[in-house]
C-alpha cells in the first residue's frame, strides 16, 4: 500500500447538521456495501441516543474503509453528541484530517465551534461542507460569511451550488472551473466541462478570483499567471491549495444536500485532494518506557511495529481493537507488547472494516488504520509495540468523572454479571470509572455527566441484558488548601536496641494549574536520594485522602523543604512516617476548600423559549455570558455548578416543548463555598 493514498479522516458536526447522513452517503457513493438507513427526525438527546443504536455497527464502527480514485479512505467515526468528551478526543488524536460539517440553514451552531476548536488544539487540517442547500431559507454565502467570523479562520469557498427555479441543481467547481449537473433523482452526478451559467457567472467570477489571489499570495508560480492574466493550470491551483489546507492557513468551503446525494462525490474527491496523508504530519512522538527519553517514528512500513489502540468494541464475534499503526507492520499470528501492563498480546487476525464487514488482511502497515482480534487486554489508549524497541505514545488526555451514582441489578442473581459488564464498559471507555462501594456493597460508576451515565444503564441493558436500577446522581468533589503552609514533624522510634529517627519539613502551596498534587523537592533539601521514592509514594497517597472530607486533594505543589539528618539514626520508615505527618500538619494550617466541578452549558433554542429558559437558569444559580441572536434561533453560554443541573433534560424539554438542544462540558472546579 502507497500510504501517499491513504486518508484518515473523520466528520464532524453540530447535532442534526448531517454528520450521519453525510457518512453515510459516502459509504454509499463509494460502492461499499452498506443500507442506507433513514434517520430520525428526532432531535432530543435520547432520540439522538435511540437513533445512534438503531443504526447498528454501521456508523459506530469504530472506523470504515472506503475505496475512492484508487486511495484507501479511513472514515473514523466521531461521537454524535460532544458531550462525550473522551469519544472525541480519540478521534481527533488518529484522525489525519477532517470535514465539518455545517447546516445550510441554521449555519455555525455551538456545537460546530466547539468541534472546530477541538480540531484546531489537536491542529488537525479541514474542510467545511455546507449541507441542506436543498432546504428552504437555506443561504450558501450567508454560512460563508457566519464561518469566516465565527470560526476565526481563513475560510474561502471553493465551490458554488447552482439552483434551477429554486431547487439545487448543481454546483460549480472554483478552481477547475467545472460543473457538476445532477440528474433529476439527484443520485448520480456527472462531470460535465460546460459553461458555467451566465446566471452566477459574476459570483462565480469574483469568488474565484479571490480564491487565486489567496493561494498566489504564497505561490510563485500561480502569483506569475494571475499578475499576468494567463490562465491558471488547475492542477498547480489545487496544489497551491493543498498546501494551504494542510498548514491550516485557509480553509475551503464545498456545498451539497447529502440526503439528495448531492456534492458527495466532489466531497470525496476533495477529501483525496486536499487532506493529509499519513506521510504528510510529522513523526508520531513517544516515550522510551525503560528510561523515559523521547522516541520519534516515522510512518515507515520497515520500522518496529508501534500502534495505538483508540478504541475498544465489543461485538458480538468478539472484542475488536481498532488500532492506527504509527510505524512498522503488524502481520496476524504476530505478538505485540504493551508497555503499560508489561504484557505479550497475540494478535489472531488483523481485519479492516467494511461498513458491516471485516475483512481479513494480510498485514496492517504504518498509516493504516485497522481492527485487531487477539489482544484481550489492551485498553483504550493503551500503545502496543514490539517488546526490544518499546514506545509509549502519548495516551489519550482522560478527564477526571464529576458524577458519581449508584447502579445495583434489579435481580440479585444478576449480581456477578453486573460485575463483569461494567468491568467490560469500563475497559472501552476510560472516562468511566467503576468502583465498589465498602459501605454498601453496591457497584459506584462515575463519569462526564448524566448523558454519559445514562448511555452506560441503557448499555448494560441492552448489550449485557443487565436490568438495572440506578440512584440520585451526587457531584464529585475535591478538595484543595486555601493558603501557603508549612509544617515540621520529628519521629523517633525504639526498635530494639536501636532508635530510628526521621525528620521532615513540609510545605503546600495552592497551585490551581496543578490537576493532581505536584510533589517536589527544595533544592538543597537534605534528604538522601533513596528515602525519595517511598516518601513521594506516601505523600501521593496521603494527598488522594482529603482532609477534611476523604475527597481527593488537588490544585497543591507539595515541596518537601527541609530535613535534619542524623546519620546514625536515620531511617526510610521514619523518614515516610515524618513527611506524612508534616503534611497533616500542613494541610492543617493551611485550611481546607471544598471543590465542586462546574459545566461550560450552550442551550439552543427558538426565541420564544429563550426567556423561560434563561429564568429556569438563573434559579440555578447559572452565570449567563451572552445570548447569541441567529435569526429565530437564539444560543445561551454560560457555567453554572453541576450539582445544580441535575435532571436538565426533562427540564429543558418542558420548558421548550421538547424543541431545546444542550450541553454541559466540564469546565473547572470552584469552592462551594461552605
Ligand atoms: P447528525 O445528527 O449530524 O448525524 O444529522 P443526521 O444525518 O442524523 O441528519 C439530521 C436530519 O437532517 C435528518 O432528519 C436528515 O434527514 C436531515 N438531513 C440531512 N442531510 C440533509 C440534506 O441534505 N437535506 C435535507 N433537507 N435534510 C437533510
Ligand atoms: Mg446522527
Amino acid at each position: 500500500m502507497d500510504l501517499s493514498r491513504v486518508r484518515n479522516f473523520g466528520v464532524v458536526a453540530h447535532i442534526d447538521a448531517g454528520k450521519t447522513t453525510v457518512s453515510e452517503r459516502i459509504l454509499f457513493d463509494a460502492g461499499v456495501q452498506h443500507r442506507c438507513g433513514n434517520v430520525d427526525e428526532g432531535d432530543t438527546v435520547l432520540d439522538w441516543m435511540a437513533e445512534e443504536r438503531a443504526r447498528g455497527i454501521t456508523i459506530t464502527a469504530a472506523a470504515s474503509t472506503v475505496p475512492w480514485r484508487d486511495h484507501q479512505l479511513n472514515l473514523i467515526d466521531t461521537p454524535g453528541h460532544v458531550d462525550f468528551t473522551v469519544e472525541v478526543e480519540r478521534s481527533m488524536r488518529v484522525l489525519d484530517g477532517a470535514v465539518l460539517v455545517l447546516d445550510g440553514v441554521a449555519g455555525v451552531q455551538a456545537q460546530s465551534e466547539t468541534v472546530w476548536r477541538q480540531m484546531q488544539r489537536h491542529q488537525v487540517p479541514g474542510l467545511v461542507f455546507v449541507n441542506k442547500l436543498d432546504r428552504k431559507g437555506a443561504d450558501f454565502l450567508r454560512v460563508v460569511r457566519q464561518a469566516r467570523q465565527r470560526l476565526g479562520a481563513r475560510v474561502r469557498p471553493l465551490q458554488f451550488p447552482l439552483f434551477d427555479n429554486e431547487r439545487l441543481s448543481g454546483l460549480v467547481d472554483l478552481l477547475a472551473l467545472r460543473t457538476w449537473v445532477f440528474d433529476g433523482d439527484g443520485v448520480r452526478a456527472t462531470a460535465q466541462a460546460d459553461a458555467v451559467p451566465a446566471s452566477c457567472a459574476d459570483e462565480v467570477g469574483v469568488l474565484r478570483a479571490e480564491l487565486l489571489e489567496d493561494l498566489a499570495g504564497d505561490d510563485e508560480t500561480l502569483l506569475e499567471a494571475v499578475t499576468a492574466g494567463r490562465s491558471i493550470v488547475p492542477e498547480v491551483a489545487l496544489r497551491a491549495l493543498r498546501r494551504r489546507v494542510l498548514a491550516r492557513t485557509l480553509v475551503p468551503v464545498l456545498c451539497g444536500a447529502a440526503l439528495r446525494n448531492l456534492g458527495i462525490q466532489p466531497l470525496l474527491d476533495a477529501i483525496v485532494d486536499l487532506l493529509p496523508s499519513p506521510l504528510d504530519l510529522p513523526p508520531v512522538i513517544g516515550q522510551d518506557p525503560r528510561n523515559g527519553q523521547r522516541i520519534e517514528r516515522s510512518p515507515a512500513a520497515d520500522a518496529p511495529a508501534c500502534a495505538l489502540a483508540f478504541k475498544v468494541q465489543l461485538t458480538p464475534h468478539g472484542d475488536l481493537t481498532f488500532v492506527r499503526v504509527y510505524a512498522g507492520t503488524i502481520v496476524p499470528g504476530s505478538g505485540l507488547w504493551n508497555p503499560r501492563l508489561r504484557q505479550h498480546e497475540r494478535v489472531t487476525r488483523v481485519l479492516r472494516i467494511h461498513a458491516e464487514h471485516g475483512q481479513p488482511l494480510e498485514r496492517a502497515q504504518a498509516g493504516d488504520i485497522v481492527a485487531l482480534v487477539g489482544p484481550r487486554h489492551t485498553a483504550t489508549g493503551d500503545t502496543l509495540c514490539t517488546k526490544d524497541a518499546p514506545i509509549v505514545l502519548e495516551s489519550l488526555t482522560v478527564p477526571d468523572p464529576v458524577l458519581t451514582l449508584w447502579v445495583e441489578p434489579r435481580s440479585t442473581a444478576d449480581r456477578d454479571k453486573l460485575h463483569q459488564a461494567l468491568l467490560r464498559l469500563a475497559h472501552e471507555d476510560p472516562s468511566l470509572r467503576v468502583r465498589e462501594d465498602a459501605d454498601t456493597g453496591r457497584w459506584l460508576m462515575s463519569g462526564m455527566g448524566e448523558l454519559h451515565l445514562e448511555v452506560v444503564r441503557h448499555r448494560l441493558q441492552s448489550d449485557f441484558h443487565v436490568a438495572c436500577a440506578v440512584g440520585a446522581p451526587s457531584v464529585a468533589y475535591r478538595e484543595a488548601p486555601r493558603r501557603p503552609a508549612r509544617a515540621e514533624a520529628h519521629v523517633e522510634h525504639a526498635v530494639g536496641a536501636k532508635t530510628i529517627v526521621g525528620d521532615v519539613e513540609v510545605e503546600v502551596q495552592p497551585d490551581p494549574d496543578c490537576v493532581r498534587p505536584e510533589i517536589e523537592w527544595a533544592p538543597g533539601c537534605p534528604v538522601p536520594g533513596e528515602y525519595r521514592p517511598a516518601i513521594e509514594e506516601a505523600l501521593r497517597l496521603e494527598c488522594h485522602v482529603g482532609p477534611r472530607l476523604g475527597y481527593p486533594l488537588v490544585h497543591a505543589r507539595v515541596t518537601v523543604v527541609g530535613a535534619r539528618i542524623d546519620r546514625a539514626h536515620d531511617s526510610e520508615v521514619a523518614f515516610v512516617e515524618a513527611a506524612t505527618k508534616a503534611l497533616r500538619a500542613a494541610l492543617e494550617q493551611s485550611g481546607i476548600d471544598l471543590l465542586e466541578p462546574w459545566m461550560r452549558i450552550e442551550v439552543e433554542a427558538r426565541a420564544e423559549f429563550a426567556s423561560g429558559i434563561l429564568n429556569d437558569l438563573s434559579q440555578r444559580r447559572a452565570e449567563v455570558d451572552d445570548v447569541v441572536a441567529d435569526g429565530d434561533l437564539r444560543t445561551i453560554h454560560g457555567t453554572v455548578a453541576l450539582r445544580r443541573m441535575f435532571g436538565y433534560a426533562t427540564a429543558v424539554r418542558s420548558l421548550s416543548q421538547g424543541q431545546a438542544a444542550f450541553s454541559l462540558t466540564p469546565v473547572e472546579l470552584r469552592p462551594t463555598g461552605e
